[in-house]
């Protein structure tokens, strides 16, 4: 529990915000977090080159350390963008000053690659600067080559010492690599999961219709030209109406009719074929698409439907009532458009209204 805390309180220092307008917080944590590791690498060097009694390349091992807590200290002061920059160059001189002394068998230069991915990570938008800083740090791997092949390094080092020094520098250079990735790349995937979930919100948004979350309108157009494009099975469509839903607003007022067109709603996917498409075709009409059913098979369906929606029981406030549709369903002759289709559909309801109501024509 306490070692929780001390880890969360560390985490919440590393990441705390510069306090200045529009910076980026993952940016200035990416930044501590890789001084700290350059200070800790820097630290142990410093250890393993005491061993070797050089007088410079330890002073210079200290000066590293001094320079890299300066930086952690100087982050919580200036913008990201300074401490960025700073951390850099920084970063430059003590590899630069490390091959000078220690020659280039040690991997150290490896963080130049670091840098690379650094700074193409980074969210600033300056292209050709990335791409001049990038040519520069490939010249400069290229310098320190030939001038480390032409010149032997000031320190010789002891072959133990050469190894301990190289698994540090290789240690360090990965941990670095590691945490600039993985820090990188969950900032991405997080914001392509906002984004993914953004755009099905959108969607959901665009296809449904809100009062009773059946498909809407455009969406069931939308199907519908699909589903005719290619229909290898049977297909029916069912265009159904509330009967004297006028008069359910009237008597028990908008909010009850709303009830009413919530609850039929719920029948529909309660009780038809789960592979029904259930729409709202605008106020107190519906459209049910019966893909793989022939009219025959839908009639049964329906009537099952029309059946259980009459033995609802509505709380009207002062008296309970239920209510019944008329449906009008049309079976696709595999060469109609939606459009006659629909109209074909229109007139069976029309005609089931004129002749009673609460009934199928087919
Ligand atoms: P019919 O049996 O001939 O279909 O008669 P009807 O009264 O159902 O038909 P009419 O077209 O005269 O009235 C439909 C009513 O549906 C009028 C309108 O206020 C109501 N309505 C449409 N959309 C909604 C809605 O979202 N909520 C509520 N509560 N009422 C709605
Ligand atoms: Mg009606
Ligand atoms: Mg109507």
């Amino acid at each position: 529990m306490k070692e929780n805390s001390i880890f969360s309180t560390i985490y919440e220092n590393i990441c705390r915000d510069t306090g200045k307008q529009n910076e980026s917080a993952k940016l200035i944590a990416v930044v501590r977090l890789l001084t700290l590791t350059m200070l800790i690498h820097s630290f142990v060097c410093c250890i393993l080159i005491s061993f070797t009694r050089h007088v410079g390349s330890l002073v210079l091992s200290l000066l590293s350390l001094v320079m890299l807590l300066t930086i952690f200290v100087l982050s919580y002061q200036c913008s990201t963008f300074t401490s960025y920059c700073i951390l850099n160059i920084c970063a430059l001189i003590w590899m630069v000053s490390n091959i000078y002394y220690l020659g280039w068998g040690l991997g150290i230069q490896h963080y130049l690659a670091v840098l690379l991915v650094f700074v193409f990570f980074s969210k600033y938008k300056r292209e050709a600067a990335k791409v001049i800083y990038a040519l520069f740090l490939f010249a400069l791997r290229l310098i320190l080559y030939f001038y480390c092949r032409y010149n032997d390094p000031v320190v010789s080092l002891t072959p133990e010492l050469t190894s301990a020094i190289q698994i540090t520098n290789t240690f360090f250079i990965f941990l670095s690599f590691g945490l600039i990735s993985y820090l990188f790349s969950t900032t991405t995937q997080e914001m392509e999961g906002k984004l993914i979930e953004y755009n099905r919100k959108l969607m959901k948004q665009a296809n449904t219709d809100t009062l009773t979350g059946l498909y809407n309108r455009r969406r069931t157009m939308e199907y519908l030209e699909q589903l005719l494009k290619t229909p290898d099975t049977q297909i029916s469509i069912c265009l159904c109406d509330i009967d004297f839903f006028k008069r359910v607003n009237d008597t028990y007022g908008h909010d009850i009719g709303d009830v009413v067109l919530k609850k039929i709603s719920e029948t529909f996917q309660k009780r038809l074929p789960p592979d029904t498409f259930i729409s709202r075709w605008g106020g107190e009409e519906f459209l049910l698409i019966f893909p793989r059913l022939n009219g025959d098979e839908t009639i049964i369906a329906l009537e099952t439907l029309r059946q259980k929606i009459k033995e609802i029981v509505f709380d009207g406030g002062s008296e309970t009532f239920s209510v019944s549709l008329t449906y009008g369903l049309v079976e696709y002759d595999y060469h109609s458009d939606i459009t006659t289709l629909l109209k074909e559909a229109d007139e069976k309801l029309y005609l089931g209204k004129e002749s009673g109501r609460d009934r199928i024509v087919f």
